[in-house]
């Protein structure tokens, strides 16, 4: 069988929810949309099931697959409903329902519901995304407070720039928030894992902690220690010995700048590799540090062996989590690591007991 494959460890997701939770002031809800960021939505929400207040997804579909694994807590919809006939399956199993635009707002005043919702009402205090503006928002508010179909409220919105230390936004942000809905009483629910991280004056009654739980450093240089939960591995399947000026891979992006000992590596795009990460990236070879040479290619990719004598065709490869931090890859392909987790496919994904 080819060897790659994301080892996930559940353990360190549990141990990321604690901090994340004691970082939290109160309740925090533990993102799993995006089928867990790449980790596995069901596996992820199951082994945090003792621990999480409840979990977030961006859509019903998400939301379906939890609820049949046989995820009971409360689990809120990030995008609500795309459209009116999402109401019976929301209401039949009890979910959460984010509403951010006045066209979900009527749908919800006009359904006929045995049981009322619960309704998260987001804010657009500064994204510009999706949200009511601050001088809608009360009247929104309002509108569903009025509505038989509505059980309860909690108000919420989302930061743009809350990774960024030296940037006033998200204090502003923070205080538009607080003066749109002042006086309504109601719990609010505002951060995200960089909030967590790096505000810790900013806090709600309900976090909603995500690339954190991964192990992922939202913010670079801050000093919780999140466990890296997946370890992308695989292993070197041939090793040829070139001379200087030699190139390797497609387009001869990389020529030998001495007699190289290359490893190549049964690990490519298509498993979601980033193909831009460029030569210098950096490889672990039977827990060694090394460097990506060439381009990466759809199946494979070839390593610097050259200093590692010892290390031959089936030595292990951990392209990024325990000896490779997974934000120091995505900061080599110009980008960052919620993209590279999402993009995780095709390998064999193994859990760890907890
Ligand atoms: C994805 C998402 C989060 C989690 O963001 P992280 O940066 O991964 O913590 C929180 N809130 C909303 C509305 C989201 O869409």
């Amino acid at each position: 069988m080819r060897p790659a494959r994301a080892l996930i460890d559940l353990q360190a997701l549990r141990h990321n929810y604690q901090v994340a939770k004691q970082l939290s002031a109160d309740k925090a809800l533990a993102v799993v949309k995006a089928d867990a960021y790449g980790h596995g939505a069901v596996a992820c929400a199951k082994a945090l099931v003792d621990l999480a207040d409840g979990f977030a997804v961006a859509c019903l579909e998400e939301a379906l697959e939890l609820r049949m694994a046989g995820i009971a807590q409360p689990i809120v919809l990030l995008e609500g409903f795309f459209s009116a006939d999402e109401l019976a399956l929301i209401e039949a199993n009890d979910l959460w329902c984010v509403v951010h635009a006045e066209w979900q707002l009527a749908i919800i005043e006009q359904a006929h519901l045995t049981r009322p919702l619960t309704v998260w009402l987001k804010m657009d205090s500064g994204m510009h995304r999706v949200g009511f503006f601050a001088h809608e928002y009360r009247a929104a508010w309002q509108r569903l407070q009025d509505s038989n179909n509505v059980a309860s409220i909690v108000l919420m919105s989302h930061f743009a720039r809350a990774d960024e230390l030296d940037c006033t936004s998200t204090d502003e942000q923070y205080q538009l928030f607080q003066d749109a809905s002042a006086g309504i009483d109601a719990p609010i629910s505002i951060c995200n894992s960089p909030a967590l991280v790096a505000w810790p004056h900013i806090r709600s009654d309900w976090s909603r902690p995500g690339i954190i739980l991964y192990g992922s450093q939202p913010v670079p240089g801050s000093e919780q220690q999140f466990l890296p939960v997946m370890s992308l591995q695989s292993k070197i399947i041939a090793v040829r010995e070139l001379p200087l000026g030699e190139a390797i891979g497609y387009g001869a992006q990389c020529v030998t700048s001495r007699a190289t000992r290359v490893g190549i590596v049964a690990m490519g795009y298509a498993d979601g590799y980033p193909r831009h990460a460029p030569t210098g990236t950096p490889v672990s070879v039977e827990g060694c540090r090394t460097q990506l040479l060439g381009r990466v290619s759809m199946d494979m990719l070839a390593v610097d062996l050259t200093d590692l004598p010892h290390a031959d065709v089936g030595s292990a490869v951990e392209l990024w989590g325990q000896s490779v931090s997974i934000d120091e890859v995505a900061a080599c392909a110009g980008t960052i690591s919620y993209q590279l987790l999402c993009n995780v496919k095709r390998v064999v994904r193994e859990y760890s007991p907890y």
